[in-house]
C-alpha cells in the first residue's frame, strides 16, 4: 500500500462528494472521485486504487453492477454505502465480493475507521505465508496459498478471498468438524455483517464448486446443529 491509501470514492451526492475528499484527504487518503457508475467502471483500474467506497444508488450503472464489475478484476477491497431506509441485503453484498458497508448518514471517524480496519485485514490477507504450507491438497481441490489459486480436479476456479480463507481453513483441518463459532471467527471476525447465513452462503458456492452433486454433497458435509467438515478422501 501506498504512504497515502488511493480511494476511489463512487458517489453521486454533491454534499457528500465535498465532505468526504475534504475529510479524507485530512485522514491521509488520496481520493479520486467517480460520480456515477459508469465513470467508476472507467475510473477503476486494478492496482490503482488501495480502496473503493461505493454507493449503491447511482446514475447510469447501479452500485452492485459496479461492484461486481470491480470484483471481476481485483480484489481491491469494496465498502459500500447505502441511503437509510434503502433495502440492504448484506448476504447479496457478501456474495457478490463487498468487504463491509456502512449506511448514511455515518460520522467520518466511522467511515474512516472502517476504512481502516478494511485494508488492514487485505494487508495481512495478502502477505507473503512465510512458515506455511505452500500447496494444501485434499480429494479432488488443490490449494496453492502463495499465488491464492484454486484448482478442483484439475481446472482452475475462482475463489473470492473470505471463499479461499474459508475453504484454506477447511482443508487445514480436513475430517475434523469445524463449528459455525469457529469458522465464523477466524474467516470474519468481529466484521461479520448480516446474520447467520453468511456462512452458509459462502458454504453453498464452494459446493457448488467442488461438489459434483452439491445437493449432496460428498466432500463439504454438514455436522447438523455444530458446523461443517471437510471429509477426509476414503474416508
Ligand atoms: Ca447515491
Amino acid at each position: 500500500m501506498s504512504a497515502r491509501p488511493r480511494v476511489l470514492l463512487v458517489e453521486d451526492e454533491e454534499s457528500f462528494i465535498d465532505a468526504l475528499t475534504i475529510g479524507l484527504n485530512r485522514e491521509g487518503f488520496d481520493v479520486v472521485v467517480a460520480a456515477d457508475g459508469q465513470a467508476a467502471v472507467e475510473a477503476f483500474a486494478p492496482k490503482h486504487f488501495d480502496i473503493v467506497l461505493l454507493d449503491l444508488m447511482l446514475p447510469k450503472m447501479s452500485g452492485l453492477d459496479v461492484c461486481r464489475h470491480i470484483r471481476s478484476q481485483s480484489d481491491v477491497p469494496i465498502i459500500v454505502v447505502s441511503a437509510k431506509g434503502e433495502e440492504v441485503d448484506a448476504v447479496l453484498l457478501l456474495e457478490i465480493g463487498a468487504d463491509d458497508y456502512v449506511t448514511k448518514p455515518y460520522r467520518l471517524r466511522e467511515l474512516v475507521a472502517r476504512i481502516r480496519a478494511v485494508l488492514r485485514r487485505h494487508e495481512t490477507s495478502t502477505a507473503p505465508l512465510t512458515n506455511s504450507v505452500s500447496v494444501l491438497e485434499v480429494g479432488p481441490v488443490r490449494l496453492e496459498i502463495d499465488t491464492r489459486r484454486c484448482f478442483v480436479r484439475g481446472e482452475e476456479i475462482k475463489l473470492r478471498k473470505k471463499e479461499f480463507a474459508l475453504l484454506t481453513l477447511l482443508l487445514e483441518n480436513v475430517g475434523r468438524v469445524m463449528t459455525r463459532d469457529v469458522l465464523i471467527d477466524r474467516i470474519w471476525g468481529s466484521d461479520y455483517v448480516g446474520d447467520t447465513k453468511t456462512l452458509d452462503v459462502h458454504i453453498k458456492r464452494l459446493r457448488s464448486l467442488i461438489e459434483v452433486a452439491p445437493k449432496e454433497p460428498a466432500h463439504i458435509t454438514t455436522v447438523r446443529g455444530v458446523g461443517y467438515r471437510f471429509e477426509r478422501p476414503g474416508a
